[in-house]
């Protein structure tokens, strides 16, 4: 496993740890916090969420034009944020 990714929003890039990973389940964009699930995936900042919302950048990264379903992926960022949590 490469362990340098770029953030989609801002094309940062860090070590893996730092960003949260994102899976496309059947238009659903789900947070991976423990990478264990499969299908095609996206590194984020938890910071950067907004911003790659407002820019289609999940789109970009996930090559599909569909609408992609944030809401679970919102969900946990907000969560996260409250714990303070660093992904
Ligand atoms: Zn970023």
């Amino acid at each position: 496993m490469i362990p340098i990714r770029s953030c989609i929003a801002c094309r940062k890039r860090e070590h893996w740890t730092t960003l949260l990973h994102v899976v496309l389940v059947d238009g659903v964009a789900q947070a991976d916090p423990g990478h264990r699930l499969q299908g095609r995936g996206a590194w984020i900042h938890l910071d950067c969420f907004e911003v790659a919302k407002s820019r289609s950048a999940f789109q970009r990264a996930f090559r599909v034009k569909a609408e992609i379903d944030l809401e679970p992926l919102a969900k946990f960022v907000r969560a996260s944020r409250t714990l303070n949590k660093e992904y």
